[in-house]
Order: structure tokens, then C-alpha cells, then sequence
């Protein structure tokens, strides 16, 4: 895949407000934050999008996440937070390699703020589609 800020970010030849490093995983402060202490946390695996991944960075990333998620909850004061992770341009993604970002969101309402319309779920609709899935994992 091509080369991201944030493969520069890793080799450190592009500054950062980094929070956290192991072999596998790098996080640093958001430079656009929507809230105060918004995080991303990136596998050092240069991917595209979450289902690119491989088995050891996803577990790397998974590992991580929960720790870094308190110390900013913990750091920030906050007490809530989303996570948000875009896969693909129609998705928001603007930074082609793997990321997920830890919002912090405040009583103030300073946060990620979400537009959520839910449709309902056919059931005959829903067996099959599960199904489907069920048996692409196979
Ligand atoms: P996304 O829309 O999910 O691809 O988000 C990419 C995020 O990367 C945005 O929130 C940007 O503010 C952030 N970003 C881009 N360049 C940098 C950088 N050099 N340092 C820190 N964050 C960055």
C-alpha cells in the first residue's frame, strides 16, 4: 500500500504528541482534536483498513487499546468516550492506515457528536444475512 503520514509518524521523520509505544503499536495526540485528549492508537502494520490486518497486529492493537483508553480517561478527567475507527473514504477515512481514535466526551458535549437513525431488523432478512457472514468466516 502507499505511504501515510502516519508510516512517517512511526519512523519518526514527522513530529508527534506520542502517549504510548510498543512493537507493535504507536499513539499519539489527534492534531485536529474534537475534544480534549483525543487519541489515536495505530498498529505500526502499514494497512489500509481494519479487515487488512493481519492476526498478530490486530491482537497488538486489541492489547493495547483498553490501557491507553484509561490513561486518557484517567489524564483527561473525562468519564466518557467513544471510539471511532473509518474504514474507507465513503466512511470517513482520510488517513489510509489503520487507526483508532479515543474521544473523550465531556458534560459540556464536547465530543464526537453522532447522527444515528436505526432501521429495524427483518427477521427472515436478518437469518440469512447472518448466515452469509457466518459463512464467509468459514
Ligand atoms: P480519519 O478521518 O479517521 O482518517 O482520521 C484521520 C485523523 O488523523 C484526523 O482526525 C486528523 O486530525 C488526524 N491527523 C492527520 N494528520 C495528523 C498528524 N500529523 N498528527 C496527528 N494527527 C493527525
Amino acid at each position: 500500500m502507499s505511504e501515510t503520514i502516519f508510516s512517517k509518524i512511526i519512523r519518526g521523520e514527522i513530529p508527534c504528541h506520542k502517549v504510548y509505544e510498543d512493537e507493535q503499536v504507536l499513539a499519539f495526540l489527534d492534531i485536529f482534536p474534537l475534544s480534549r485528549g483525543h487519541t489515536l492508537v495505530i498498529p505500526k502494520e502499514a494497512k489500509a483498513t481494519m479487515a487488512e490486518l493481519s492476526d498478530g497486529a490486530a491482537a497488538g492493537l486489541g492489547r493495547a487499546l483498553p490501557r491507553i483508553c484509561r490513561a486518557v480517561m484517567s489524564a483527561t478527567g473525562a468519564s466518557a468516550y467513544n471510539l471511532l475507527q473509518n474504514n474507507g473514504s465513503a466512511a470517513h477515512q482520510a488517513v489510509m492506515h489503520v487507526h483508532v481514535h479515543i474521544i473523550p466526551k465531556y458534560e459540556s458535549g464536547e465530543g464526537l457528536g453522532l447522527v444515528w437513525k436505526p432501521g429495524k431488523l427483518d427477521a427472515s432478512e436478518g437469518s440469512l444475512l447472518a448466515g452469509k457472514v457466518a459463512a464467509a468466516l468459514r
